[in-house]
């Protein structure tokens, strides 16, 4: 007999009496019956999960994003599906969770695909790339567009099954100490930026560093950088950049539209019972909208706010803007012609992107102008 079948059994035998429970609780922790339950006694599993995020508690944007699903998860299961979640450095580096999570030492992690292209370049797709899709336009390749099919065959290889995990928009180009007029303003240029947006900077002449973002204002204070990104007005300024920095540039055009996962252990989420892996599913989905809803909700207060600190707002000139697309299409091109599975990747996800800014131009992009011209 199945240790847990004998389980079943001692529990019917022993329903109703006293001492039960606690015997019970004794044997299995995932297997308690109650006095509630008796006489029929319920051994639905009851799943403790803990879940490792990239992210510093403090934003609530995109950590809040973590703890929407545990309270989904939590309530949706009537308490017997928990999710505990853990802030960057808790229990891994913010940027070792796809290693945790693949070798099982969380079952769950919170993070963004792109800080793992050392390990395949074509992760940054499930996040995003420069010159790449808007938020909504990556939501909607990535569910209706094969998108996540595609990752989750790239995630197979880690032993993770992945699910987007929400969207902070648009980014900011961010905050510089010096104007850049020109591509050539860029050379020497001392800027915190990971990913392929770090590789196109380098490629324009800058000198690119990636530092975690507890380390960015003391190295901007103290001018071992000269510009930072981050994420956008109400991230940042909670990270106080601000007051070191008064050039806040604008688009951030490495990062459109960046979606955040959630990673799951495949041998945990085989064992998940069906009604709990529908469970996660729907409280993911409700994470990622209600992170995009707290961005697009908090950002324009917070500009307002910056403003007021005498933050100064530069867009990107139109020649700097198209040399860094050309750089950028470079990055990703030199990579497509290295590796035919990134390839395979890139050129399908290329099509989605170039046929969908064909129709946001026709309608989304000519309605925000006149809308914006109303006042
Ligand atoms: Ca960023």
């Amino acid at each position: 007999m199945k240790r847990r079948d004998f389980l079943k059994t001692s529990a019917a035998t022993l329903a109703g009496a006293a001492g039960a429970t606690a015997l019970l609780a004794g044997c299995d922790s995932e297997q308690k019956a109650t006095a509630q339950d008796a006489p029929a006694v319920h051994t639905r599993k009851k799943v403790r999960w803990r879940l490792a995020s990239s992210f510093p508690r403090g934003l609530d944007t995109i950590f809040g994003g973590a703890e929407v699903l545990a309270e989904r998860v939590k309530a949706l299961s009537g308490g017997d599906f928990e999710i505990r979640v853990y802030p960057a450095g808790e229990l891994v580096p913010g940027l070792q969770v796809l290693d945790s999570v693949q070798q099982g030492t969380v079952q769950v992690g919170q993070t963004a695909s792109y800080y793992y292209t050392g390990k395949n370049p074509a992760l940054a797709f499930d996040t995003c790339v420069p010159f790449g899709m808007t938020s909504r336009q990556q939501t909607g390749w990535l569910l209706e567009g094969g998108g996540l099919e595609l990752m989750r065959g790239l995630f197979a290889d880690f032993n993770i099954i992945n699910f987007p995990a929400g969207n902070t928009g648009g980014q900011m180009g961010g905050w510089f100490k010096r104007e850049i007029n020109s591509v050539s303003d860029l050379k020497g240029l001392k800027i915190r930026i990971p990913g392929l947006g770090g590789s196109v900077m380098d490629r324009l002449g800058a000198t690119v560093q990636v530092l975690a973002g507890g380390d960015i204002f003391p190295a901007l204070e103290r001018g071992a950088i000269d510009a930072t990104e981050w994420v956008g007005p109400y991230d940042d300024e909670k990270l106080g950049f601000y007051k070191v920095a008064k050039l806040y540039y604008y688009p951030g055009w490495w990062e459109p539209g960046p979606s955040l996962s959630y990673y799951v252990n495949t041998e945990q989420w085989a064992q998940l019972p069906a009604v709990f892996k529908e469970i996660f599913t729907a409280a993911a989905s409700e994470s990622a909208t209600s992170m995009q809803a707290r961005y697009d909700a908090r950002n324009p207060a917070a500009l307002d706010r910056l403003l007021g600190h005498g933050v100064q707002l530069k867009p990107f000139g139109s020649d700097v803007l198209d040399a860094c697309a050309q750089a950028s299409r470079e990055v990703l091109e030199e990579h497509a012609a290295a590796d035919p599975a990134y390839r395979a990747v890139y050129e399908t996800w290329l099509k989605a992107r170039n046929e969908s800014f064909t129709w946001w131009r026709t309608a989304e992009m000519a309605y925000a102008e006149a809308a914006f011209k109303l006042g």
